[in-house]
């Protein structure tokens, strides 16, 4: 389970990870209660799960009460990359020195804790990775060993923070490491951690991933699962009983059982194109499941192809045809889907959808051939 940001902080604060003086805001005047308590200037920071708030405005800097008002108005029911903003976090905006990165994950290859620091934080760590792999410092922790403050001082001055920022930040990261080992999370990320004009090292950001697996002895997170708002899509996927997770890129899928949907993800990113979503139609779908899918991917606007991906076993391809039929009656498809059935009653399902077939419902034979269609379409080609 993914945490807000706040959330996230709540958990650090636990550790004694120094943050900012904040708090929750669901409305205007909520925003304005917070920045009064917590005392100006502040930052007003779009709660979403989904990196890139700074980029997509999703983050303000307010100097006064009137300038809340104008920024929180602004960010609540924004939509940040698919996901609309309904909570805040207000916190003392801080003056930055300098921004740092700091995280710990799993490296299951190594099988081993895996700690990172860069002097190059605030900024997309997977883009520094890219670009200047050697401004990140890695170390590896054996859980049994744990991680001790000779290494953690030795790995932020390999990070090259400076000077002044490293003895904080090494103890900033034993406790980071306390959070993620002893808080069972899959990651603790902080971008940026910051070093202060006045010389104080703290969090800036909060990156939480809880590992769902111990959620058995900490009943505490059950706190955060209620928080869980969906956001729209999810929520109309959810009501219709689907299995939808929304992603970035431009091809919609509707696969049967998630494996074949991951696969399908995976031949769809094979071919050079991006997956929009997620979505398990599960054993058995019928019609309704079918059209009320495509539906779904329907109010997804960064959709430019829909590949469906069915292979008949229990849930049946004349079913799955005939779903399709009746989505196309039902609601106005802003994209063109390309179809892929096989397996149980395949032939009557294409039977059914021969009186259909145009450039906006493409039937190709294969996975592979399926995807390389959806790809093109959406990325504009012509084929
Ligand atoms: P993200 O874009 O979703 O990762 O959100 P962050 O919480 O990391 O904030 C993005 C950027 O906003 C940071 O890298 C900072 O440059 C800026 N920012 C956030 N909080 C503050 C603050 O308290 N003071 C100042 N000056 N800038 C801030
Ligand atoms: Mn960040």
């Amino acid at each position: 389970m993914d945490l807000y940001e706040y959330q996230g902080k709540q958990y650090f604060a636990r550790f004694g990870i120094p943050t900012s003086p904040g708090g929750v805001a669901d409305t205007v005047d909520e925003a304005v209660a917070r920045a009064d308590a917590a005392g100006y200037p502040v930052v007003v920071k779009a709660q979403v799960k989904v990196g890139g708030r700074g980029k997509a405005g999703g983050i303000k800097l307010a100097a006064d009460a009137d300038e809340v008002r104008t920024h929180a108005g602004n960010i609540l029911g924004m939509d940040i990359k698919g996901h609309v903003v309904h909570r805040l976090w207000v916190e003392h905006a801080s003056d930055i020195a300098r921004e740092y990165y700091a995280s710990f994950t799993l490296d299951r290859t190594a099988k081993k804790h895996l700690c990172m620091v860069s002097a190059k934080g605030g900024v997309d760590i997977e883009e520094v990775a890219a670009t200047d792999p050697s401004a990140i410092a890695r170390l590896h922790i054996d859980p049994v060993d744990g991680l001790h403050i000779d290494e953690a001082t030795k790995l932020v001055a390999e990070a090259g923070l400076d000077e002044e920022a490293r003895e904080q930040a090494a103890q900033l990261l034993l406790l980071l490491y306390a959070c993620y080992v002893e808080g069972d999370c899959d990651l603790a990320e902080i971008n940026p951690l910051i070093l202060t004009t006045e010389g104080k090292v703290h969090a800036l950001d909060a990156k939480v991933t809880l590992d769902d697996n111990a959620a058995f002895r900490h009943p505490e997170w059950e706190d955060f699962a209620g928080t869980d708002t969906l956001d729209e899509r999810e929520k109309l996927a959810k009501e219709k009983g689907l299995n939808y997770i929304g992603l970035s890129g431009s091809v919609g899928i509707i696969a049967n059982g998630a494996g074949l949907a991951m696969s399908t993800l995976d031949v769809v990113n094979q071919v050079g194109g991006s997956a929009a979503n997620f979505l398990d139609i599960g054993g058995g779908a019928n019609a309704d499941v079918m059209a009320a899918a495509l539906e779904v991917i329907n109010t997804d606007e960064a959709v430019r192809s829909i590949f469906v991906n069915i292979f008949g076993g229990i849930t049946r391809c004349d079913e799955v045809a005939k779903g399709i039929v009746e989505a196309l009656h039902r609601v106005e498809l802003r994209s063109p889907i390309v179809l892929r059935l096989d397996g149980t009653n395949a032939e009557e399902g294409r039977a059914i959808l021969a009186d259909h077939v145009s450039e906006r419902l493409v039937v190709e034979p294969t996975m592979l051939g399926a995807a390389r269609r959806a790809v093109t379409l959406a990325t504009g080609g012509s084929k």
